[in-house]
């Protein structure tokens, strides 16, 4: 028997319930309505709930009405910023006034969305040495301006100043980097006050890198930032395991280490001008270019993610580390002696602390005896090289038993939500990462018509992925549904190689036929200028690597196509994929089956969801991956995908393409 509470929350869902009055055209959809009972259900047992909810169930209302029916404190996480800011400027606003509620909600967003004004200051004392250019200069003076008119100090608020802006790590902070309590500006701090703001919320809306923090209390100057809440709920839970892979790793960034001198260098002389902080920058950063150009030479390339332990000639890097080991240490010594001078000095001997740990930690890494002394688990040590940078990384191979006991430490009932968290319904992949082995898992279909609304044409007769000339023979496959979509296309592409080469045969194609056709590829404009343009420009294609295959909503007739080149398996390069699928060979499984084909069911669920986003949306699909048909595996993966019409006929899916240009009655 459903409790009374459960039946409260289904009557805010009813035909002429409150939610009616605010909603035009409202028609009540069972699945919304079951997975908001769902969430009432785990919130009175106090269960953690795992819902998958197809585009369009309308999950925000649904776990947001019991919340709020309940009168509870609640924690809504995302993995990026605009379904945060869509939360808190949209969605609770609209509920709120359907609900005839009040209640006090807050936005939290990481620190380096607001401005520091510790680092403001100092960026304008030394504007000529921070400011890499006039243009930074005249960006530094514009954030100056705002900041001191800003109530919030949100950088996301200042339109004049471009998100890609070089100036913008100068003038925020990092937890590396702030004074915390011993900063002048504490009192007055914009991240200061935010979080104090999220103290008080009874509905907080943060982002997942704030969640981690918070239950790994990683962060020191955060660690009491979040009180206790009745409710957490992770929407974009299928983000939560990269976000989490990289959150529990750690890196030394040799970047890092050239700033933490130049840091120094800023701060130094005006505490001991006798020392030759310059000097010591310069050895830093020779130590620095040493360590990238011996790995360079090493491994005959500038681009690679290597795991240590394949990588043979390891000993080799043992001298460049002692080497930028003792620059570093001397510059540890001159700061050491000076932390009490200031706050900055005393944060700088603490870097050069933490810095010099990670430094001894990969020397022996190289020397083959390191022991971390801060990690636990199954780790992977393993680096990414860069023309100007190298990454040493040490990655736990699982995080579910951090989240586990985190949840068992704060004893409340969670709710893991997004459109893609099982492979035709099986959670377990998912449920294994997150180690929530105990939580109710549920899934609801979208409710859109997928029959009627789209179709998926598989190019059956295409060369296998693995062949040279396929990325080209994609591109002619798809130039004629593109040419008569008038674009209006997505091609997403597993890599950027297949991306330069199916956006540059585009190119080719429309300039020999002479067809007016605006191909946009990421990496030569920022995504939200490329999604602004897709967005307002005719005749638009946009062909995309992994950044366009989520997240990004795009409905009604600006996209009634897309591409998809290849099945998205993890790359069996990448070595954290590959560590943990060691791990699972080792207990005697298959980790194709248990690792490969899930990942490349979520993220094409992912991609393919690209395509409808209402219950007005109508286009094609088209799938450049033969595999789907001629492998044992690909009917498991066929299945998953929307229930759309499908087709391996060029002419049906031409059809159902030109039908979908007629003007919808
Ligand atoms: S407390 Fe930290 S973030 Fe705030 S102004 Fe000071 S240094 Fe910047």
């Amino acid at each position: 028997m459903p409790s009374e509470f459960v039946k409260e929350v289904a009557d805010v869902f009813a035909k002429d319930g409150p939610l009616s009055k605010v909603t035009a055209n409202y028609t009540p959809r069972p699945s919304q309505i079951e997975f908001a009972t769902s969430v009432a259900e785990a919130l009175e047992k106090g269960k953690t709930l795992v819902a998958e909810a197809g585009t369009g169930t309308g999950k925000t209302f649904a776990y947001l009405v019991p919340a709020l029916l309940k009168d509870q404190k609640v924690l809504i996480s995302t993995a990026g910023k605009t379904l945060q800011d869509q939360l808190f400027t949209k969605d609770i606003p609209a509920l709120l006034k359907a609900l005839g509620m009040g209640c006090r909600v807050a936005l939290l967003k990481g620190r380096s969305n607001y401005i520091c004004k510790q680092r403001l200051e100092h960026a304008l004392q030394e504007d000529s040495y921070v400011a890499k250019s006039r243009e930074e200069v005249v960006h530094l003076h514009r954030i100056k301006k705002f900041a001191g008119q800003s109530v919030t100090g949100e950088r996301g608020d200042i339109t004049d100043v471009p998100e890609n802006s070089g100036i913008w790590p100068e003038v925020t902070s990092t937890g590396e980097n702030c004074l915390g309590p011993n900063c002048d500006h504490y009192n007055d701090c914009f991240v200061m006050q935010a979080r104090e703001k999220a103290k008080e919320a009874q509905l907080l809306v943060i982002n997942h890198h704030l969640f981690l923090a918070d239950i790994s209390l990683k962060d020191n100057q955060i660690t009491d930032f979040l009180p206790e809440f009745d409710l957490v709920v992770l929407d974009e839970a299928h983000q939560l395991t990269n976000i989490a892979t990289n959150f529990f790793s750690q890196t030394l960034n040799l970047y890092d280490v050239r700033n933490l001198a130049a840091d120094a260098v800023s701060q130094g002389y005006g505490v001991n001008k006798q020392i030759d902080w310059n000097g010591i920058y310069k050895t830093i950063s020779n130590a620095c270019d040493d360590l990238i150009s011996t790995t360079h030479n090493i491994l005959n390339t500038k681009d690679k993610q290597l795991a240590v332990a394949k990588f043979k000639d390891k000993h080799l890097l043992v001298e460049p580390f002692k080497k930028l080991l003792n620059a570093v240490e001397k510059l540890s010594n001159a700061v050491h002696v000076h932390k009490e001078a200031s706050p900055e000095m005393t944060k700088l001997d603490e870097r050069c602390t933490e810095a010099l740990d990670l430094i001894e930690y990969w020397r022996d890494v190289f020397n083959g005896k390191a022991v971390s002394r801060s990690m636990k688990g199954p780790l992977l040590d393993w680096f990414t090289v860069k023309p100007k940078n190298i990454f040493f990384n040490t990655t736990p191979l699982s995080y579910a038993e951090m989240l586990k006991s985190a949840r068992e430490v704060q004893g409340k009932p969670w709710v893991l939500t997004s459109a893609t968290l099982a492979a035709n319904g099986d959670f377990k992949h998912f449920i294994d990462q997150v180690g929530l082995e105990d939580a109710e898992t549920k899934s609801w279909e979208s409710p859109f018509d997928f029959k009627a609304q789209g179709m998926l044409y598989i190019t059956e007769d295409l060369p296998t992925p693995s062949a040279s000339n396929f990325s080209d023979e994609v591109a002619k496959r798809i130039w004629p549904f593109i040419k008569k979509n008038k674009g209006r296309a997505f091609v997403l592409c597993t890599t950027l190689r297949a991306m330069e080469v199916i956006s540059e045969a585009l190119r080719y194609f429309a300039e020999t036929e002479g067809v007016s056709m605006n191909i946009l590829v990421q990496n030569e404009q920022s995504k939200q200028e490329l999604l602004r343009r897709f967005r307002s420009e005719e005749n638009s294609v946009l062909v995309g690597s992994m950044s366009f295959w989520e997240g990004v909503d795009i409905k009604g007739d600006a996209l009634s196509l897309v591409v998809i080149d290849k099945i998205p398996f993890p790359p069996p390069d990448d070595p954290v994929f590959e560590g943990r699928s060691k791990e699972l060979e080792a207990e005697g499984k298959n980790s194709f089956n248990e690792i490969s084909i899930p990942e490349a069911i979520m993220l094409l669920k992912q991609g393919a969801g690209r395509l409808i986003r209402d219950e007005k949306d109508e286009g094609l699909l088209i799938l450049c991956d033969n595999r789907l048909l001629s492998k044992g595996y690909g009917t498991k993966i066929w299945k998953s995908l929307p229930d759309f019409a499908r087709t391996k006929v060029f002419d049906t899916a031409m059809n159902f393409l030109e039908r979908c240009q007629e003007p919808r009655g």
